[in-house]
């Protein structure tokens, strides 16, 4: 016979877990799992990655939380200091591969949102989607994000990634940022050549420093809004013809230079429509990788690892990743 007591703790610590709704199973939670669970009641256990990246593929988190208040970020991460497992800074997800085993240890959601102006300044916290601060400033009556329309992810993912398309990059519009050290757990503000920005990447992805919000500065529109959204449009449609719809990571390799994009080198090296069970190089653009429903990161891997052998053997150009790859301990790999 169970008694009370036994029967409380069962259904505080235990759940049943659904996946895509087909497989179903009883999970009982580790130490660090039910530590987390009385130190933060809102966070989630054994949470299909999968729901967290624009790729739709990973297996479950041991644990996840979705921060909404910056404040958050620092006690998080010395509970899985304390914990001595492995803790992932994510955003919108759409820079990332996770491994089908998912991820052991306690995945950060940033979900900050707050944004404020000042004369032709915003200040965004990291959790703000692109999309949200191009609207922000559209409806404040300031331009120069336009170009963005379209760009997925978040502030930080974009600050950190040093983001951009049509040719406006995150270093020409970014001011300042608060970052947080995962060191020290000190936070400070920083100016734009502290990020030592380059192609897709800035210091930050040496210092593992969590960005925290980041100031933006725009001007004042001399163009009316109607010639903003028509400029948007002609962008969005652009970006319609060139790129394919579906669930991809956009470009999965940086370009090796402007003359020669890595979508042109892939298509030149007869990829194009490729697949390896559910994943497919797209038909339309050869840079991108595609989920065609049901595939699995070994399976995106594995294309992957074909592109960038066909291109080494045609061109003998080696093809880096732009797309963060993780294994279930958070390290980089493919
Ligand atoms: C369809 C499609 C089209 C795309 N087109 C473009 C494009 O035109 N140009 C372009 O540059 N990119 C493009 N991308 C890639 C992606 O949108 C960018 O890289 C984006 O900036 C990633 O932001 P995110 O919030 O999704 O980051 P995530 O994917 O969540 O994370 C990416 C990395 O940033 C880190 N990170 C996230 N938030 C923070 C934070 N607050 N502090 C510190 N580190 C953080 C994560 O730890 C991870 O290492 C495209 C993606 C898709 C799916």
């Amino acid at each position: 016979m169970i008694c009370k007591r036994h029967f409380m703790l069962t259904a505080k610590y235990c759940q049943f877990i659904l996946f895509n709704g087909q497989k179903c199973y009883f999970s009982r939670m580790n130490n660090a799992q039910k530590e987390f669970k009385d130190k933060f009641p809102s966070g989630l256990v054994d949470e299909p990655l999968s729901r967290y990246c624009t790729f739709l593929v990973g297996g479950p988190a041991d644990m996840l939380y979705r921060a909404q208040n910056t404040t958050d970020i620092p006690e998080l991460i010395s509970f899985a200091k304390a914990q001595e497992i492995p803790y992932l800074i994510i955003g919108g997800g759409s820079n990332l591969l996770f491994d089908d085993k998912g991820f052991r240890g306690l995945v950060i959601k940033i979900e900050c949102r707050r944004i404020n102006i000042d004369g032709d300044e915003i200040t965004a916290d990291s959790g703000v989607t692109v999309a949200e601060l191009l609207n922000f400033s559209i409806r404040n009556g300031l331009s120069g994000l336009e170009k963005w329309i379209g760009l997925p992810g978040t502030v930080g993912g974009a600050v950190r990634g040093n983001a951009g398309c049509n040719g406006l990059e995150t270093k020409e519009v970014i001011v300042k940022a608060t970052i947080l050290s995962s060191e020290t757990g000190e936070t400070r503000e920083v100016d734009n050549e502290y990020f030592e920005y380059d192609y897709r990447t800035s210091l930050l992805k040496e210092t593992g420093e969590i960005v925290l919000n980041a100031t933006f500065k725009l001007a004042n529109t001399s163009i009316s809004k109607e010639e903003q959204l028509k400029v948007m449009q002609e962008i969005k449609q652009f970006r319609q013809q060139a790129q394919p719809y579906g669930s991809s990571s956009g470009s999965f390799f940086k370009n090796p230079s402007l003359e020669q994009p890595a979508g042109m080198l892939i298509d030149q090296a007869g990829l194009k429509g490729k697949t390896v069970n559910k994943t497919q190089i797209s038909e339309k653009h050869g840079n991108f990788l595609l989920n065609l429903g049901g595939a699995t990161s070994e399976d995106i891997k594995e294309l992957a690892n074909l592109a960038k052998q066909e291109v080494k053997a045609k061109f003998d150009i080696e093809l880096e990743e732009e797309v963060q790859i993780l294994d279930e301990y958070g390290k980089t790999k493919l």
